[in-house]
């Protein structure tokens, strides 16, 4: 059984490394970082001090948390996801769906400007990195296997959202 379960994982990565080998191109997202006005730019030692370990770790060097590790996983209620790195507001509670990845999912972000995709193509596979359009952050990847009506499934690391429920936010600055 043990033996069994730890092939899973790697079998079912290695499948819809085939399955999604390929870059997404979503209209109207760009392909490299956007100029904006409010963009955040620190140093490596800024964003150190800034942010905790692991969102340095995924947001400045593009890790992945484990699956299953809870942050914001589960999260329900009406709200909005803000970026740790930099406070945009990046997704509504409402596209949120349970994808069964253990990553929290969502079928589109709240506008196509608070994010820029790569193409990523490390660990031997193809993939659309999603990253954050103010900081730069990594956030996660996209798949074209989500729920209608944007079929994709914008693939997150819970650690680098921070979730703010709507009746809080009155006021609220995303930082
Ligand atoms: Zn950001």
């Amino acid at each position: 059984m043990k033996l069994a379960s730890l092939l899973v994982v790697p079998a079912a990565l290695l499948i819809s490394g085939l399955v999604l080998a390929q870059d997404l191109k979503i209209p109207g997202v760009a392909i490299a970082s956007p100029v904006r006005k409010d963009k955040v730019v620190l140093t490596t030692a800024e964003w150190q001090k800034k942010l905790t370990k692991e969102q340095f770790e995924i947001l400045r060097a593009k890790g992945t948390e484990p699956a299953f590790c809870g942050v914001n996983l589960d999260q329900k209620g009406e709200g909005t996801y803000y970026c740790v790195g930099c406070g945009l507001d990046l997704f509504f509670a409402n596209s949120k769906f349970n994808s069964g990845t253990g990553w929290p999912s969502f079928y589109k972000p709240i506008d196509r400007d608070r994010i820029w995709t790569h193409t990523d193509r490390s660990y031997g596979m193809v993939r659309t990195e999603v990253n954050c359009a103010r900081c730069d952050g990594h956030l996660g990847h996209v798949f074209n296997d989500g729920p209608a009506p944007t079929g994709l499934r914008f693939c997150m690391n819970g650690k680098v959202l921070k979730f703010v429920p709507k009746k809080a936010e009155k006021g609220h600055s995303g930082n």
